[in-house]
């Protein structure tokens, strides 16, 4: 093959829940970064990949950029997410079609002085009830940086995402490919594990367990017959143990049932999961604690 190749990185940045993960996802045709309406869901950078033809598209999933917190996480949490900006050979700057943010506006500033072409992504077109409104903003919304170019989108409903990618394949810069064309995250499988059983104990606890929760895959065992996980999901304190738990263990029962499910999915077998729920305090204030339960 002397075909010329094409490969590069897409940072797909933006505030907490304008649709990243889930724009990601709809990409991939497969869920690799979990979702939810709760801020702050993706807290790890997720790579997705994705190999068409002679180009190869390799997109960042960045947990949101905000404004400067308080806590350890939170600050990780910016650093991880500038850096990503200034090695990006594209960046697509996500937005919601019914609102323009201050921390929109924070993450546009960080967007100054950026090489790379900046694609501005409005999602969540589906919301709007008049379509009509659509052109006025993108008018007004081009006036406040040089963008590569606006394209409204759905994420939700796979609406003008191939249009999109489309568009992001002639950025690419020429050069080998990264990973093979069959690889679609960087992710080990015990991470992949792990995300699932957070994103269910948070559909199910909804408000009452707070972003920090932490899930660590202590085993993963795979045999003929089935695949059997022990997995543990680190609360902050002991209070919050009776809420994960639920009225007669109910609650971990269903997350287990529903994440048991969705591994089934991805690793195609039978899968044994056991879930335990253990109290580690403090530890959103500790990075250092944060990184090595950090188990990529
Ligand atoms: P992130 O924080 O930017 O990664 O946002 P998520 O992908 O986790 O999405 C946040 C919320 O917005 C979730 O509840 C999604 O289902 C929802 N969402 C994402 N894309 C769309 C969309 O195109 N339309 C609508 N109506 N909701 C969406
Ligand atoms: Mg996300």
């Amino acid at each position: 093959m002397n075909e010329k190749t094409h490969c590069g990185y897409i940072a797909i940045v933006g505030r907490p829940n304008v649709g990243k993960s889930t724009l990601l996802n709809c990409i991939l045709g497969r869920k690799i970064s979990i979702t939810s309406p709760k801020p702050q869901t993706t807290r790890n950078q997720i790579l997705g990949i994705k190999t068409q033809d002679s180009a190869q598209a390799v997109y960042i999933d960045t947990p949101g950029l905000h404004e400067a917190g308080q806590r350890a996480m939170n600050r990780y949490m910016n650093r991880l997410a500038s850096s990503v900006i200034m090695d990006a050979d594209v960046v697509v700057f996500m937005i919601e079609a019914s609102r323009w943010t201050g921390e929109d506006d924070a993450v546009l500033n960080k967007l100054q002085g950026t090489k790379a072409p900046v694609i501005l992504v409005i999602n969540k077109v589906d919301t709007l009830k008049d379509k009509g409104q659509l052109l006025p903003l993108m008018n007004k919304l081009s006036e406040k940086f040089s963008f590569e170019c606006i394209v409204p989108v759905s994420a939700r409903k796979a609406d003008n995402i191939t249009y999109l990618e489309d568009i992001i394949a002639k950025l690419l810069p020429q050069g080998p490919h990264l990973f093979p064309e069959e690889q679609v995250t960087d992710k080990s499988i015990r991470f992949q594990v792990s995300e699932i059983i957070r994103e269910k104990l948070i559909q199910e606890t909804e408000q009452e367990v707070p972003y920090s929760t932490m899930v660590e895959i202590e085993s993963y065992k795979e045999n003929e017959k089935l695949v059997e996980i022990n997995a543990i999901i680190w609360v902050e304190r002991e209070g919050q143990k009776p809420i994960v738990i639920g009225q007669g263990g109910e609650r971990l029962k269903k997350i287990g049932t529903q994440a048991r499910k969705e591994i089934e999915k991805i690793v195609n077998q039978k899968v044994f999961l056991r879930l335990w729920v253990k109290v580690k305090d403090g530890w959103t204030d500790d990075e250092r604690v944060f990184r090595s339960l950090d188990f990529e």
